[in-house]
């Protein structure tokens, strides 16, 4: 099978992005005395643009714009006034583990090339949602009536949960919260290591701080700004001795020359510093994306070989590696994981039936087998 060569391509510098980077600070009048806002007016150094209304904050960015300020240098502080909480969309004729998603913010620190967030090219700025109160409350509301029903509920869907939230507060306030409720399994999913604000949270409840990882090579080509492999390692054991839970994310698995070595020394270097027994669940996933998105990736990261891979549009219409490429980089690693452990619960996310097949001998035939099934096995550990 031949891959895409990298040789050549330009790797970024393997130190991660903080809340230094962040250079302004956008927020309305109206929202002074939101904590949040003024958690991030108390930082050093930032320029602060408090802002009569949204023509005022238009005119902020442009300003920003105009000086050269990037779209990443920029924190702008909102309530967000739609739903926060919402079912995982899921893909068309796709199984799916039908997660909850909470909406925090919008745009993210870090630079990953094969980022959806990379399709909005008109957004400026990293919106971060202030009115936190709301996100809780609408969790209670749309599920916890039903205290016996496993809910799994994850806030990192358009942003990286922890990237700068020492600063928001946003984690520990949500996981104080959920540990009153045995069945609400709460996921801080992250590229950072930014978890030392969190470890001596005494009310932990079933909160899972969760990483995604890659392989060194794919972290410095496309996870710009994040942090090494090592230092989310590090996090995760941290995070198991403090006693919280985690759970890890295979995804995007992107295919290249000596893929399989590489991969399968993750789940080593993973088990000689994560005890096991407090992993909950891990994913896979390999890179896919819809179409129209490679003509973006080309335009926003040029010379990257992501895209040169052969890909093949699936049921959902997203691209694809072939499945036997899929099937064998699933099950390579899912073998490497069962020779450390059965404990956690290993699942694909957005596969076809046929692949839970191949790779798991299981039938799905929707999404909801899925669920019944993770929800059955997560359950021992509330
Ligand atoms: S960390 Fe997640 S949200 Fe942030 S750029 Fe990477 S893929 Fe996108």
């Amino acid at each position: 099978m031949r891959y895409p060569d990298s040789t050549g391509i330009r790797r970024h510098s393997c130190s991660m992005k903080t809340i230094e980077n962040i250079k302004a600070i956008i927020h309305l009048r109206e929202d002074r005395d939101n904590p949040v806002v003024g958690r991030f007016r108390g930082l050093t150094g930032k320029e602060i643009a408090e802002c009569g209304d949204e023509a005022a904050v238009a005119s902020a960015v442009g300003s920003l714009k105009s000086r050269g300020i990037g779209s990443k240098e920029v924190v702008i502080l909102k309530k967000f006034m739609g739903r926060m909480f919402q079912k995982c969309p899921g893909s068309p004729g796709m199984i799916c583990c039908n997660y909850r998603l909470m909406n925090t913010g919008f745009n993210c620190l870090y630079d990953c090339t094969y980022c959806f967030l990379n399709s909005y090219l008109n957004s400026f700025g990293i919106i971060q949602f202030i009115n936190t109160e709301t996100m809780f409350r609408e969790i209670e509301e749309s599920m916890l009536a039903d205290r016996e029903t496993i809910c799994r509920i994850g806030t990192g869907e358009f942003t990286d949960s922890l990237m700068f939230d020492e600063v928001t507060g946003i984690a520990a306030s949500l996981i104080r919260k959920a540990s009153r409720y045995g069945n609400l399994f709460l996921e801080l999913k992250t590229k950072s290591n930014n978890i030392r604000h969190l470890l001596d949270i005494r009310e932990k409840g079933n909160a899972v701080l969760a990483w995604t990882l890659n392989t060194r090579r794919n972290i410095e080509l496309y996870e710009a700004g994040t942090a090494p492999l090592e230092e989310r390692i590090e996090a995760a054991a941290a995070a198991c001795r403090a006693g919280f839970l985690t759970a890890f994310h295979f995804d995007p698995i992107i295919l290249s020359n000596g893929w399989t070595g590489d991969y399968l020394d993750i789940v080593d270097r993973l088990f000689s510093r994560v005890d096991p027994g407090r992993v909950a669940w891990i994913s896979m996933g390999c890179f896919r994306y819809r179409r129209g998105f490679k003509e973006i990736i080309r335009t926003a990261f040029p010379g990257q070989k992501i895209t040169t891979a052969e890909m093949f549009p699936g049921p959902d219409a997203k691209y694809r590696y072939l499945k036997k490429m899929r099937a064998d980089a699933y099950r390579s690693i899912l073998g490497r994981i069962r020779s450390y452990t059965d404990r956690p619960f290993v699942y694909l996310c957005m596969e076809t039936a046929e692949m839970w097949r191949s790779v798991f001998s299981r039938e799905y035939r929707e999404s909801s087998d899925l669920e019944r099934d993770f929800n059955r096995h997560i359950k021992n550990y509330s």
